[in-house]
């Protein structure tokens, strides 16, 4: 990607001080959310659906389909509410927290055009707490959008209204479930709420609320720049767009790109260098720890939805997390874990009891204290915890790096056991 038009999302981070207004706009900011003005909130809508853009939190739920579940026109209700989920925890993942610091304003012009599109006038922008320096560039950068009248009453002398507020979370990974999140944001507890009905219906305050991830929401502005056409052709693969890709691990260079849709992660891997020296890789969890392991020969697949759905992953986040052969595959697993059963809400019982019973076993496992049974009762854990049986993602989610874990590296989990303890400690 070297013509800067074809990074949407990072060509704002090229100039001094991106994260002011007037960076911003010497970079084409705000045209985005200028030609939506110019054109009915269902043509908003339609231009986002022919962009075939895919949720970026982790799902890859198609945009425009979910906007189309908002209520519009007479029959719509007072208020309708658009929620930015900024408040990403997902391990290995921090792309959005890249996009806030660099550039506030993209965000803010994403949620204007999304907000205009399903007609909400109110906002909110779910920050993880801990994402300081963000919610202080975000704070001034709406400010600044107030003062130079791109936020508030009768945004740029149309009828169009809209409120934007910071909300920095209290810091639970369950609150970027969306209705958990909708939950903390109301001040109740952050537990997720059954769907159906969706909160594209019954959200915020009971009332019709898109929650968008806050990359989805930042490849809007360019879609109504440049069309979605353009969109599309951005792709090396098949799903639209470009991407932030990363990688954290002991690679030589972690760090993020954006890139073309479906970039083989193999190019991934030579951006950030390699393996470090002496280290090999044997292993990858392609976007986030929710997702399953892939082998160093799954590596020229396009890291897109479908593509790493089919070798038996997601793409979630699209940030690669690289497990090397000195790193013990079960040691990693239950510190995945440790983490997943941390932030359980204790809602649901799978999830609640069988994330403490997983790690249970595990940490038996890994300190050389486990048996062929535990194997066979993690492997029934995973059962429990698979979706339809638990009330949210999170379990299954958490799931998915563990079985993947003890196909994949079933020799070590075995060493384990039959030599009472780590092979890589030894
Ligand atoms: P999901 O597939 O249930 O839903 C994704 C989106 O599509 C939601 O907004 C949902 O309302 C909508 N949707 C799905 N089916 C629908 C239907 N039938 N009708 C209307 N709308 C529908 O996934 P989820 O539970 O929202 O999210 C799980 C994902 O979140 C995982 O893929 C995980 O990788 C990711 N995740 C990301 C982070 C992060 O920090 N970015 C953290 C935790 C989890």
């Amino acid at each position: 990607m070297n013509n800067p038009t074809d990074r949407p999302l990072s060509t704002h981070l090229d100039v001094e001080n991106p994260q002011n207004l007037s960076a911003y706009q010497s970079t084409g900011g705000y045209q985005g959310f200028s030609n939506a003005l110019k054109i009915s909130p269902q043509e908003v809508q339609q231009q986002v659906t022919d962009s075939n853009l895919k949720g970026r939190g982790g799902a890859g739920f198609s945009t425009g389909m979910k906007w189309s579940f908002v209520p519009m026109g007479e029959n719509a209700p007072e208020h309708k509410y658009l929620v930015c989920n900024a408040d990403e925890m997902e391990p290995g993942t921090f792309k959005d927290r890249w996009l806030m610091e660099g550039a506030p304003h993209l965000l803010i012009e994403g949620m204007l055009i999304a907000a205009y599109a399903i007609g909400a006038d109110v906002a909110y922008i779910f920050l993880r707490g801990e994402y300081r320096l963000c919610a202080t560039r975000l704070h001034q950068a709406i400010e600044e959008a107030y003062a130079a009248g791109w936020l508030g009453e009768n945004i740029k002398g149309t009828p169009y209204t809209l409120k934007l507020h910071l909300h920095t979370s209290a810091g639970r990974y369950i609150c970027g479930e969306e209705t958990a999140l909708i939950n903390a944001l109301e001040g109740k507890r952050a537990t997720p709420r059954a769907k159906p009905p969706f909160p594209q219906v019954v959200g915020l305050f009971g009332r019709p609320t898109i929650v968008n991830n806050c990359e989805t929401l930042c490849n809007l502005p360019s879609i109504l720049k440049h069309g979605s056409h353009w969109y599309t052709q951005l792709t090396a693969g098949t799903d639209s767009g470009s991407k932030i890709y990363g990688i954290s691990g002991k690679v030589k260079n972690a760090g993020l790109w954006e890139l073309p849709m479906g970039t083989p992660a193999r190019e991934i891997f030579q951006l950030a260098g390699g393996m470090q020296d002496g280290l090999t890789l044997r292993g990858w969890l392609p976007g986030g720890a929710s997702t399953d392991f892939l082998m160093p020969e799954h590596l020229d697949l396009p890291m897109e939805y479908d593509a790493i759905a089919k070798a038996g992953s997601r793409m979630g986040t699209g940030l690669i997390i690289a497990l090397d052969d000195q790193h013990c595959p079960v040691g990693m697993i239950l510190n995945l874990l440790q983490f997943f059963a941390q932030e359980s809400c204790g809602w649901c019982t799978p999830c609640r009891d069988g994330l403490p019973w997983a790690v249970e076993i595990l940490t038996r496992i890994e300190s050389g204290h486990g048996n062929q049974d535990d194997m066979d009762t993690l492997q029934q854990l995973c059962g429990f915890m698979w979706i339809g049986k638990t009330f949210c993602a999170l379990a299954p989610g958490a799931v998915e790096p563990l079985r993947s874990g003890m196909k994949y590296f079933a020799d070590d989990f075995q060493q384990h056991i039959d030599h009472k303890g780590c092979p890589h400690r030894q």
